[in-house]
């Protein structure tokens, strides 16, 4: 970046006063620090602070002129009793001189204002205001002095107007990650953004904008500018692992691949014996271990030994919608064989016994109880519950100063009618903590249970009332707020 350098050539010409009464606090020369917006223009002062004695100064002035024009220096030529600072000019021939009428140079003189345009298309960000090269200060002996520098700046900040995300969707298969780009506008403002996920446990976003799928779900990934003008958001779906195929196996566990690669859990193997060759009076018999999952094979080739068989039957079973039956068969207490005959002759294995359980029959009209409505299997399974869609409540009594009122509301759907008792408008009746309604819970209370009024008795009313609830399956807690 091309550097503007202005000399400012000052000095002091005349010092009336010899004394030599100089700054006790630290000596400075302070450039100021600014902010602007592109466009404007801004004062940046340069200040001498406790002056050593300075009579005479040059001090060369650098600042980024491609975005940055000075457009004039005000000279501070006011007398204020200590200094005067007369003829000041600007270019490279300039002489400041500054007179000192009185003995002290102690507190923070203003020495100069110089006045920048900041360009429109300056990018944000802090612009230094500072001197360079050596600093030339001389005192009336014409001796160099030495103080400290405290150098400038002019602070660019762009307002963010919009943000812009490289996708505002995105689909990831869970393990994957995916880098979305940020473009805030206008082009000179802050590019930087922060992120964040509103479900980090399905999609973690890191502060370079790389989303990371965790689990299956949706997450929506927002982006926002740093100066919090603009945002923008990507919808983010995770399909999650899905563990299907070929079982992969070793002698302990069973477990399967997702088409990525991935490993699935690892379940240990469920093994049984298999009968391989029966064994009879006359013959050994052989079997093996074998997973009924994976069917990985163990202790293949064991042998049965040669024995009568004695068999035990279990009768035939007829399977429910729940359960499965079975035919009947005999089972050898020796060697675990199965037959479906009760000579023994005929071997079959333990799943040609299974009958498979009943499909369930749904009704196709609705039916309702408070969980809401479904379609309903003559074995009592439910299909499809959904929460009932209630209108507006009803009030089908109103509550007096002494006497319960009721109201209802109607499902939509299925017609399931809700109905809620207004209770009485009795003055101070306090609501239990829920703590108290859990722990002192008071089952065997009716309806017909006339309620005791006051304040002892008030918990005890509100557990009552809850009791009714209970027993009448349709009331709920939130209408039991005192109504007016
Ligand atoms: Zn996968
Ligand atoms: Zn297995
Ligand atoms: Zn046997
Ligand atoms: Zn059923
Ligand atoms: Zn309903």
């Amino acid at each position: 970046m091309k550097k503007t350098i202005i000399a400012l050539f000052v000095l002091c010409a005349m010092v009336l006063s010899m004394s030599q009464v100089f700054a006790a606090g630290e000596s400075a020369l302070e450039i100021s620090k600014v902010a602007a917006k592109p466009g404007e223009t801004v004062g940046v002062t340069v200040s001498v602070k406790n002056s050593p004695g300075i009579t005479a100064m040059i001090l060369t002035i650098e600042y980024d002129d491609t975005n940055l024009t000075m457009e004039k220096v005000d000279f501070n030529i006011e007398d204020n009793n200590s200094f005067k600072m007369t003829s000041p000019t600007l270019d490279s021939g300039m002489k400041i001189t500054w007179v000192n009428g009185l003995k002290d140079f102690e507190g923070t003189w203003l020495h100069a204002t110089m006045t920048f345009k900041v360009s429109e298309t300056a990018p944000a960000g802090e612009y230094p205001v500072k001197i360079t090269g050596k600093l030339d200060a001389s005192n009336t002996k014409e001796e160099l002095v030495g103080f400290a520098i405290q150098n400038g700046s002019i602070t660019v900040s762009v307002d963010s107007t919009g943000l812009n995300l490289s996708k505002t969707d995105l689909k990831l298969h869970q393990g994957a990650s995916e880098t979305l780009t940020a473009t805030v506008t206008p082009p000179n403002a802050s590019q930087s953004v922060s992120w964040e996920s509103d479900h980090p446990n399905v999609a973690t976003v890191d502060a370079s904008g790389k989303v990371t799928a965790v689990s299956g779900g949706a997450a929506t990934i927002t982006a926002t500018t740093a100066d919090g003008k603009a945002s923008a958001t990507c919808a983010v779906t995770v399909e999650a692992h899905t563990y299907t195929g070929a079982y992969q196996t070793d002698a302990e566990n069973h477990w399967q691949l997702c088409a990525c690669g991935d490993q699935g859990p690892k379940t240990p193997h469920t093994f049984e014996w298999v009968m391989d060759k029966v064994a009879t009076v006359d013959d050994t018999g052989l079997k093996h271990e074998e997973c009924t999952v994976c069917h990985y094979k163990r202790s293949e080739n064991t042998e049965i030994p040669k024995h009568e068989h004695i068999l035990t039957k279990t009768d035939a079973k007829d399977p429910t919608h729940q359960e499965d039956g079975n035919i009947e068969y005999w089972t050898c207490t020796e060697c675990g064989a199965i037959f479906e005959d009760q000579e023994g002759t005929s071997f079959i294995t333990k799943e040609k016994t299974v009958v498979p359980k009943i499909p369930h029959t749904f009704a196709p009209e609705w039916s309702s109880d408070e969980s809401g409505h479904f379609h309903a299997c003559e074995c009592g399974e439910k299909d499809g519950l959904t929460a009932h869609t209630y209108g507006d409540w009803e009030v089908t009594q109103e509550a007096t100063a002494s006497q319960d009122g009721s109201r209802k509301r109607t499902c939509s759907v299925c017609g399931y009618e809700q109905v809620e008792t207004i209770p009485a408008d009795r003055p101070v009746v306090t609501p239990p903590t829920p703590s108290e309604t859990q722990t002192q819970p008071k089952p065997s209370a009716s309806p017909e249970d006339p309620p005791k009024t006051g304040d002892f008795a008030a918990p005890a009313l509100w557990v009552c009332l809850m009791a009714v609830s209970g027993l009448a399956a349709a009331l709920t807690l939130a209408g039991k707020k005192k109504r007016k």
